[in-house]
This record gives C-alpha cells, sequence and structure tokens, in this order.
C-alpha cells in the first residue's frame, strides 16, 4: 500500500548535515519507491549548513540539544519546527530518520549526561520525540535496510 513518509532530508541527498555534506542512500530510496516522500531537516532549518555540532543532554528539563560550540540549549527552534512540520502535514502515515542522529534518530541516539558521560545509545532525537507524542509509527534507516537485508 503507498504511504505518505516523512523522511530526513539528509537521507535522499541534501546537503543538510553538519559539515554541509549528505546521507545519501540510494539502497533505501530503493526500498521506498512508490511511496509519497515527504523531506524534513530542522537542523538545517534552524541554523544552515554547514554548523556547528550539538550532542543531547540529560538535563533536569529533560533531552536537550547542547551545542558544541556555544555550550547553548539550542532544543528550542528543533522542537518549534518539529511541531509545525507534522501540524501542516497531518496525512503522515511513517517517519524514517536517520539513525543517531541527536535530531532524527529513532532509537539509537546517544545521550550523555552533562560531563558529557554516555548514558545510552538507543534514545529518541527531538524531532523524532515530536512525531511518538503524535502516535506517528517512527523506524530509523538503518533498522530498515536491515529488515530488507535479512
Ligand atoms: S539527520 Fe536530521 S537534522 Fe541531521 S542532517 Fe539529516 S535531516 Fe538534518
Amino acid at each position: 500500500m503507498k504511504k505518505t513518509i516523512a523522511i530526513s532530508a539528509c537521507l535522499l541527498g541534501t546537503p543538510c548535515r553538519y559539515d554541509a555534506s549528505d546521507n545519501k542512500n540510494e539502497a533505501l530510496l530503493e526500498t521506498l519507491q512508490g511511496h509519497t516522500l515527504i523531506p524534513f531537516c530542522p537542523e538545517d532549518h534552524a541554523f544552515g549548513s554547514p554548523r556547528p555540532t550539538m550532542d543531547l543532554i540529560a538535563t533536569i528539563q529533560g533531552h536537550r540539544a547542547i551545542s558544541n560550540e556555544s555550550m547553548l540549549d539550542i532544543s528550542a527552534p528543533i522542537e518549534a519546527y518539529a511541531k509545525t512540520f507534522f501540524d501542516t502535514h497531518p496525512q503522515i502515515d511513517t517517519v524514517i530518520g536517520k539513525d543517531r542522529s541527536p535530531s532524527c534518530g529513532v532509537c539509537s541516539s546517544k545521550l550523555y549526561n552533562e560531563h558529557k558521560q554516555l548514558l545510552s545509545s538507543h534514545e529518541a532525537g527531538l524531532m523524532i520525540k515530536e512525531a511518538q507524542r503524535r502516535n506517528i509509527t517512527c523506524i530509523d534507516a538503518e533498522h530498515i535496510l536491515n529488515l530488507t537485508n535479512n
């Protein structure tokens, strides 16, 4: 059945990573042929490309995106983008996020404490948290490829 899938734009070849490169994945795109794909990139929208990296940090305010350059909490524009994106695309069935991203990872993002000690490698990024709050099915891109390769 044809689905409407929101997908991290870097997986489609958009050069929107922190270093203005992409994560284009031909095998994934082939697997998704026939579905409607709607790209998103909260970090490019908020900060442009290239941009400083960020990490997900566990704080008393919850999981926050902290800039590795300014050390400031830069979560707000990412969360605002996510809300607007899902408000304006209510038809989305599924979200495919780039694994391990602090914004787009589904169950693969790294979470650190405030001393940069690793707490978990199985967290959801900020964009994905908004999708999950709306009960949208979310899948890491690497998980889809593992399923189709087995
Ligand atoms: S993983 Fe998400 S935030 Fe990072 S470049 Fe890709 S779409 Fe943008």
